[in-house]
């Protein structure tokens, strides 16, 4: 790059800075910047777009187009050039804009006179934020040097934008982070919270754009991209076993010492940025590619290099992950994804967490859901729009968090949270009296649970006991398998905390979306089908032999119940008994105590097992039915595809009448049945579930409340009235004859 063009490109923003630094107001500031971009670039015309909404740019500033249509002119995203420069977030350079595709004619600002036309998108790490258009009469294509220009000074804009350097009085523009935002997302669990912001990585903020010393500057950048290869060099030594880690990692090495992302950066100093803008400058760039690349892999490499400049800012900014703030009072956990073990180190103490990737099936939603925190996935592109200690609603029954929301919203939300603590209020009245309904059916009430967090409830919701305790969540949460011993004490500690409670552990349940950070990933074709649970557990016996010994030492004497998850056939039930019969006897010989009773249950899951030989129900000592999954199975629709999951209704006549045929045949051979799905924890699903037979639940400890006050308000005599009488009709599903059951039984 020749060294006159760096020379004009410091000097125009040198001037932008001294424009910058004066009292002005926000507008006065823009109509400085768009003067000093034109006369230095020798164009008639120099304006200024900047996002009114997230679909809508308005000429904020001008030199050249007609002064009254600012804050007049404005359009759509992808509308005429300046909307496609927003919208494809690349350059537009023509020498013939009225003809180029796309122009716009927009007679307000008197544009038909000017020919030549290059739009640069105004971003800042990724987000965009406006358009910096300059026109000329002349009809001329801008040099690489000009648009190369153009882009240092959009990226000090970007920079300024943020920093709110357009806000004040007569403003072009609100503070982009002061208004209210609404987000819709996916419900990964249900409840609702309101408090303040908490960014798991907090943006960097880079108040320093510009600088006029590039020696200065350079220095500072070689000397933080040292301390970043040092830092990546020591992340390397310490995932020496980890293969996939490596890889990663070793990516990370390839970037940081990669000549080219080096090279760009000093080139953008020499043009007048600081080291942080010029990090920030490229990283962009990647950003934009990354979001309009369809390459997997290029992807991931591009968001490798964006936490790779991630770490670079922090280091030439001082401001760490850890920036010393301390967690606002209702913090509200926002995040674009989360790991396990990260989400259970805030614990309890989150009121909420909203993510902007993630799935409901993610470890972090199991591990939220768990611990019972409101969780909303796919929330937009929140970790832009949230700034730390911002006020936030978390509406996790509609799939909406309201940012920075306004009074009328602010107390609408207040209501229904309001409303839901009164019934929680009602729930706590009949904690001690049990699950009956008014034919004096009696259903017991327990708890799903999987981390030592848990446990607290089982005293305070009312549950029975635990119907199902997730054990994978501990290989989760770890990046390597856990030890027998430790999970020896575990186990111990959740049976102490139980007391003489039953906790029903099921047995290692992984593969399909849940996979073990230390494993080997198998590329099926279709996990939810493929090698998973207990398919695992037999081909694997040393990993469910270390469980079940675990398991026994934690019993040490008192009653112990277990359950395979995943059993599709009779088979794979003696299999594991088998493993069980097995590792008791080794127990025995090396002289552990063994279990005063031992119950061996299998989860229904697969449609194939409600239909086993009658020896199956004979032989094992349980059935619990894992809703979750039996529903997909047998209607084809997977849990985890938003498209589909919410198809087919759970009170659809014919999984009713599915789930009569399990109870009917463990009816035959008095073999106990539950149901540990999600279901269970909905008030009318499980008030029909009670109905067809089914008198043990398992949900979540914060449905027990609901599910018993309905369960005690309805008759199940009536219930399955109203049910045979839907399914007499014809209906597709009872649930509306059921609810209307249900809205009568509130108003006696
Ligand atoms: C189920 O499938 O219903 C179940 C309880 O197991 P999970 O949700 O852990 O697969
Ligand atoms: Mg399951």
């Amino acid at each position: 790059m020749a060294m006159g063009f760096e020379t004009e490109s410091r000097k125009l923003l040198g001037r932008l800075r001294d424009a910058m630094a004066g009292e002005d107001a926000g507008q006065a500031r823009l109509n400085k910047i768009t003067h000093l971009i034109a006369t230095s670039m020798g164009c008639e015309v120099c304006s200024i777009y900047l996002f009114r909404d997230a679909d809508t740019l308005e000429l904020c500033a001008t030199e050249g187009l007609n002064e009254a249509a600012v804050h007049e002119t404005r359009m759509k995203l992808g509308e005429g050039l300046v909307g496609r420069v927003a919208k494809k977030r690349t350059v537009i350079n023509t020498p013939n804009a009225p003809q180029a595709p796309g122009f716009r004619f927009m007679p307000e600002t008197g544009e038909e006179i000017f020919s030549s036309f290059l739009g640069i998108p105004v971003q800042r790490i990724g987000e965009s934020l406006g358009v910096l258009v300059v026109q000329s009469k002349s009809a001329r294509e801008f040099s690489a040097d000009e648009v190369y220009a153009l882009e240092v000074v959009a990226m000090v804009l970007a920079e300024m934008t943020e920093l709110g350097a357009f806000v004040g009085e007569g403003a072009a523009m609100s503070a982009r982070h002061s208004q209210p935002v609404l987000l819709p997302g996916t419900v990964g669990q249900e409840g609702v919270a309101e408090g303040h912001v908490w960014l798991h990585e907090p943006r960097v903020v880079v108040s320093n754009p510009i600088a006029d010393d590039p020696v200065r500057e350079t220095e500072r950048l070689v000397e933080a991209v040292d301390k970043l290869r040092l830092s990546v060099d020591e992340m390397l030594s310490m995932a020496v076993a980890d293969k996939e880690q490596r890889q990663v990692i070793e990516t990370y090495r390839m970037f940081a010492n990669s000549k080219g992302w080096m090279r760009r950066m000093q080139d953008d100093i020499q043009s007048g940025l600081s080291a942080e803008a010029a990090v920030e400058k490229e990283q962009s760039v990647a950003q934009t590619r990354m979001s309009q690349s369809n390459d997997p892999y290029l992807r991931e490499r591009l968001s490798d290099l964006d936490d790779l400049s991630n770490r670079l800012l922090r280091i030439l900014t001082g401001q760490g992950s850890d920036t010393g703030a301390e967690l606002p009072v209702d913090p509200i956990l926002v995040a674009r994804n989360i790991g396990p073990a990260e989400l259970l180190e805030y614990g309890r103490s989150l009121k909420g967490i909203v993510l902007e990737n993630g799935s409901v099936g993610s470890h972090a939603a199991i591990v939220a859901r768990a611990l019972a925190i409101p969780l909303i996935v796919h929330a937009g592109r929140i970790t832009n729009d949230a700034l730390n200690g911002d006020h936030i609603m978390v509406d996790g029954e509609q799939g909406i968090v309201h940012l920075r929301p306004d009074d009328m919203v602010a107390s609408a939300f207040r209501d229904k949270i309001a409303m839901q603590a009164e019934a929680q209020e009602r729930y706590a009245s009949i904690i001690d009296q049990p699950a009956q309904s008014k034919c004096g059916t009696i259903v017991s009430l327990n708890m799903n649970a999987g981390l030592m967090a848990d446990l607290p409830s089982l005293q305070g919701s009312g549950a029975e006991g635990v119907g199902l305790f997730r054990t994978e969540l501990q290989f989760l949460v770890r990046n390597k398998m856990p030890k027998r011993s430790e999970l020896s004490a575990l186990y111990t500690r959740v049976l102490d905390a139980a007391g003489d409670k039953r906790v029903v552990f099921r047995t290692l349940d992984i593969g399909s979306d849940k996979v073990l950070p230390y494993m080997k990933p198998n590329d099926e074709p279709n996990p939810a089908l493929g090698w998973r649970a207990i398919r695992v557990g037999l081909d694997k016996p040393g990993v469910m032999q270390m469980q079940l010994q675990a398991l026994l030492r934690a019993a040490n004497g008192r009653p112990l119940s277990v359950m395979f998850p995943f059993v599709a056939q009779l088979e794979e039930f003696r299999a594991a008994r088998r493993e069980v019969d097995k590792t008791l006897a080794r127990e025995a010989k090396l002289g552990h105590k063994l279990p005063a009773t031992l119950e061996i249950g299998a989860m229904l899951e697969t449609p194939s097992l409600a239909f086993a030989p009658r020896q199956f129900f004979e032989q094992v000592d349980f059935v619990s039915i894992g809703g979750n999954d039996l529903k997909q199975f047998f209607f084809a629709a997977d849990r985890e595809n938003e498209r589909v999951r919410r198809r087919y209704d759970t009170l659809n006549v014919s999984f009713l009448t599915f789930l009569e045929g399990i109870v009917a045949r463990c009816a035959e051979t008095e073999t106990a049945l539950s149901f540990c799905g999600e279901d269970a924890g909905r008030p009318v699903e499980a008030l029909c579930f009670a109905a067809i037979g089914l008198h043990s639940l398992s949900m979540r400890p914060a449905s027990i409340g609901p599910v018993k006050s309905l369960l005690r308000r309805c008759n199940l005599d009536d219930v399955r009235a109203v049910i045979e009488k839907a399914r007499a009709r014809g209906e597709m599903s009872v649930r509306a004859d059921v609810m209307e059951y249900v809205r009568a039984q509130h108003q006696d």
